[in-house]
């Protein structure tokens, strides 16, 4: 009877991934934790621990049912600390006659896999990774002979597919989208709800001993950590997210408040993009509650939007452009990433928060990484390869193929336009109207220019100056180049002020 070696990724702990589904008697799993992933980049440390506990709670899992599983740990001394060394170290002792892994998400991973089919005395088989809810070539049909890829078309189609928030051939309430009432600002005296925090047990707290010894100079802090690195957690996570939060997700979905990272979100992308939660299953139990009359329309469907919509689309734009997609620098950005960045030390007050609360969780929610951190190294010209490499450390649900088309195409447009159909900059007016930061800010956000004056301000004109040929064509940019053109007389002194600017906040010329 042949036997196989199945390879599980940290972010591939589902039950029903490929590379397991035919499991037999005699066949081993393979997890391991090498250095090559931990450090890639210098990843938060709460991420390693997530990744890290979730992995040995779903090798134990495994192991409880009776799967043979040969789980490599960090520390292990003959550890080769790569996944190609390890698999390659598996085989050793001969007896199994193939591989079987899931496709990887990460193009990275995918060029390791090359290398791993070179060495390997036995074949290995790749499935696909089908625990998206768009498979790969439905993606590639729809991206085909369109001129540009939108979101809300992909999306539009996915509802008709799946027949979620559907009736018969029409979006339920007569409305695909719902996103003009989910921009309200959240009025002082509403406060936020309660979330519940998964206390760390014995594998995360020993993971967490292991990532300070070892990981002590990554960014981040362990204090805070209340990730889910179980299915029953994510379950409870999400149920939690369900019954007590969704109703009121689209309402405050963009706003911002001082001190409160998770406001109405649904703090799964990690669970989820680890493999503990299931995205169809998510939108199903999503739509449930809003045909028992228990969420509104606009939450659910904002809700859906995020999962089936930006999450699926994203992934299909990641796999489509291949490798070529993050060395796009379509606004030809130059500049360093500010030290604040990393120590969150600045007295821009919404800067400050937004990195603080990235430091202690590993989170800050999505208008804050587009709106604040994004709008900020956008309007910098920070270099693409340093606000990619920042976004891919900072976050506890950060894998390339989410993390890059959202940062490299929505937040910083060097994709020059295929996930956003225009640059998401914004002055400081932007992030006065969603949140309340800028009250206690010592910079003024009504002032446009000069001493004293936000940064985001003249950031902003000086951004759209700067880019003006590239930009002004865009017909989604023809309001903000009808302001340009008015202020003609000023454009040296902005583009003047704005470099002071850019070099006094720390966004350098790179060398
Ligand atoms: P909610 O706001 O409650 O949304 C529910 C779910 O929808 C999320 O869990 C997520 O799975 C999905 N979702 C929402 N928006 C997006 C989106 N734009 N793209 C893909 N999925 C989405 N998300 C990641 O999972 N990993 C990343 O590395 C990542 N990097 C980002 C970088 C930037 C610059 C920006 C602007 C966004 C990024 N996002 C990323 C998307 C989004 O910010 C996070 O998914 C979200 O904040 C996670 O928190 P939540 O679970 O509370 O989400
Ligand atoms: Fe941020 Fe400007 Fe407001 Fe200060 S004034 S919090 S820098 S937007």
């Amino acid at each position: 009877m042949p036997r196989t070696l199945r390879l599980v990724l940290g972010d591939q702990l589902s039950d029903n991934l490929s590379a397991l589904r035919d499991l037999a008697p005699g066949d081993r799993v393979l997890m391991v934790e090498v250095m090559a992933e931990a450090t890639y980049v210098r990843h938060h440390k709460q991420k390693l621990v997530l990744v890290f506990a979730a992995m040995r709670r779903f090798a134990d899992r495994l192991s409880e049912r009776g799967v043979d599983v040969r789980y490599v740990r960090l520390d292990d001394p003959d550890n080769t600390q790569d996944i190609p060394g390890e698999v390659l170290r598996a085989l050793e002792n001969g007896g199994l006659d193939r591989i079987v892994a899931t496709q990887p998400g990460e193009h990275r991973l995918t060029r390791a896999f090359e290398s791993l089919v070179l060495q390997a005395p036995v074949p290995l088989e790749v499935r696909p990774d089908d625990r998206f809810i768009c498979p790969r070539p439905v993606f590639e049909a729809w991206a085909r002979d369109r001129r540009e890829l939108r979101m809300e078309f992909f999306y539009r189609d996915m509802r008709r597919r799946t027949g979620l928030l559907m009736d018969g051939d029409k979006p339920v309430g007569g409305r695909w989208n719902y996103d003009a009432e989910n921009r309200k600002r959240l009025p002082r005296t509403v406060r936020p709800p309660d979330r519940l925090r998964i206390a760390p047990g014995p594998v995360v707290q020993d993971v967490i001993r292991l990532v300070e010894a070892r990981f002590s100079d990554h960014f981040g802090d362990t204090a805070m950590f209340g990730w889910a690195t179980s299915h029953a957690e994510a379950q409870s996570l999400l149920a939690h997210f369900i019954a007590d939060i969704l109703p009121d997700f689209g309402d405050w979905q963009d706003s911002m408040k001082g001190g409160e990272p998770f406001l109405w979100h649904a703090r799964i992308s990690a669970a989820l993009n680890i493999g503990l939660l299931d995205p169809l299953d998510i939108c199903r139990r999503a739509e449930a509650e809003y045909r028992a009359g228990r969420a509104p329309l606009n939450a659910v469907e904002g809700f859906v939007r995020q999962i089936l919509g930006w999450r699926e689309f994203v992934r299909g734009v990641y796999d489509l452009k291949g490798e070529d997609y993050v060395r796009s620098n379509a606004l030809e950005a130059d500049r360093t990433l500010p030290g604040a960045f990393w120590s969150g030390d600045t007295e821009m007050a919404c800067v400050r928060d937004v990195v603080g609360v990235t430091q202690r969780h590993a989170y800050a929610h999505h208008i804050q990484r587009l709106m604040v951190t994004g709008n900020l190294a956008l309007l910098l010209g920070v270099h693409p390869d340093e606000i990619n490499a920042w976004y891919m450390m900072a976050y506890i649900d950060a894998f390339e193929w989410v993390e890059a088309p959202n940062t490299h195409g929505m937040a910083i447009y060097a994709d020059g336009g295929i996930v956003g159909s225009k640059p998401y900059a914004a002055s400081g007016a932007y992030i006065n109207r969603m949140s309340d930061y800028c009250a206690g800010c010592v910079y003024d956000v009504a002032r446009k220019r000069g001493e004293g004056a936000c940064p985001f301000n003249v950031l902003y004109w000086d951004f759209l100056i700067r880019n003006q040929r590239r930009l002004e064509g865009n017909p989604r940019m023809a309001l903000p180049y009808r302001a340009v053109a008015a202020m003609a007389a000023d454009h040296d002194s902005i583009r003047a002020e704005g470099e002071a600017l850019r070099m006094r906040l720390g966004a350098a010329p790179r060398t």
